[in-house]
């Protein structure tokens, strides 16, 4: 079946009949891939037995849209997906200044390429349905009716903002971190940087050199000094592994691991730039208040509060526990506990890109073996 087929089997748009598939895959950023690619060594066959879909225009994941600024260099680290280096495809120097978001992408594209995995896009789920034994599918390119999902989906387009009182009144611009594109935009400008995680710290870093800056945070920022080991690595998507498992909500693998003290923040400190104020209990027409009556004025509110899972698509599943968590069950705690036919890949102790990796190689064996599709 050649790339578009499923888009012309399914259309005109609307047509009720389902295409029967084994596995859906929904999403191609790291963990979709990596998911696709583990199916085909496992001898599942892109487009006969699985299907993968994404709603993005172009290959690259979430990290198509990430800022101009966000280099190679200025990102944690991305792993390489399973079977192909990022180094064989893109000759990067050791200073590691090129663009995420165009050496992910084409990086990305080389690896669908490589392995003929035959991603869909762009073609976006838009509910998935529990019809007894089989999922009902619904995307914008017409029906199917699978037997397994394997949910890599990320979670770039579920952006949060906490809910303070007074959001609502701000005469000045309220941003989150997604639609941050360069500093220059904030130039002369005061601008309250909101979190205390690796991307407000890095806004902060480069906005400060254009713009007055006032940092705050809800909790004192945890910085680790000296080198992450790999165990410290390994104890921290336990924690979020734990949580999982019991149903919670899970936190980021940061957000547990504390923010590495890199020179650049050495630099931001001897900038004077560094200094955390705690949270405001208000927002103003102006700016911001805090509890003890103090004011300040802002032009620009950014929102560097995190993402919460893109997961709306699977609400009729009820997946959701009381707490909004899902309980979480397999090897490396991708399957959900009430329907094992359901694998959340890029979700919890695996969202980052070694444990996307990881997490598509269990969730594609166990899914696979679930399903009887393994010789
Ligand atoms: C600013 C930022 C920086 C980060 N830096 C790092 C880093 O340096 N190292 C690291 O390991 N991790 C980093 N992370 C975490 C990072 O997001 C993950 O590591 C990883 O890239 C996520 O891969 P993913 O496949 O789970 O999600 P994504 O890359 O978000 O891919 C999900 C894909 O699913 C598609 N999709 C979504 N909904 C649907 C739908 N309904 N139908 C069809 N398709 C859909 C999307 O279009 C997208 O292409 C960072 C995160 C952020 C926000």
């Amino acid at each position: 079946m050649k790339n578009t087929d499923y888009q012309s089997a399914a259309s005109p748009r609307g047509a009720a009949v389902a295409i029967k598939v084994d596995i859906v895959v929904i999403g191609a950023g790291q963990a979709g891939l990596s998911s696709a690619y583990h199916l085909r060594r496992l001898g599942l066959e892109p487009d006969k037995n699985f299907v993968t879909f994404d709603r993005s225009p172009r290959p690259g994941g979430a990290w198509q849209f990430r800022w101009p600024s966000l280099t190679l260099a200025a990102a944690n680290h991305i792993h390489d997906l399973p079977g192909l280096k990022l180094a064989d495809v893109i000759d990067v120097d050791a200073s590691g200044e090129v663009q995420a978001s165009t050496v992910v992408p084409r990086y990305y594209e080389t690896y669908e390429k490589t392995f003929g995995l035959r991603i869909h896009r762009p073609v976006e789920v838009r509910v998935v349905c529990d019809r007894g034994e089989r999922l009902r599918v619904e995307t914008d390119a017409g029906l199917f009716s699978a037997r397994g999902i394997i949910n890599a989906t990320g979670t770039w387009e579920t952006p949060h903002i906490p809910d303070y009182p007074g959001r609502e009144r701000f005469k000045g611009r309220q941003i989150h971190t997604k639609d941050y594109r360069t500093p220059e935009e904030f130039a002369g400008k005061h601008v309250i940087i909101v979190g205390a995680g690796i991307s407000a710290i890095q806004l902060l870093d480069e906005i400060s050199r254009v713009a007055r800056t006032t940092w705050v945070t809800r909790r004192e920022p945890e910085f680790r000094q000296g080198p992450f080991t790999q165990e410290a690595g390994r104890a921290a998507v336990a924690i979020v592994e734990e949580r999982v498992r019991q149903g919670l909500p899970p936190t980021s693998v940061v957000s547990v691991t504390g923010i590495p003290v890199t020179p650049r923040i050495e630099e931001m400190r001897k900038r004077g730039v560094l200094v955390r104020h705690p949270m405001f209990s208000e927002i103003t027409e102006t700016g911001v208040r805090w509890a003890d009556g103090r004011e300040i004025e802002a032009d620009v509110i950014l929102w560097c509060t995190g993402f919460r899972s893109s997961l709306d698509h699977l609400a009729p599943l009820q997946l959701r526990g009381d707490n909004g968590g899902i309980i979480m069950t397999g090897r490396l705690a991708t399957q959900v506990a009430k329907d094992p036919r359901i694998h959340l890949v890029g979700y919890g102790p695996s969202a980052s890109t070694i444990g996307a990796n990881r997490a598509g190689g269990a969730a594609a064996r166990e899914l696979a073996a679930f399903l009887g599709l393994l010789e």
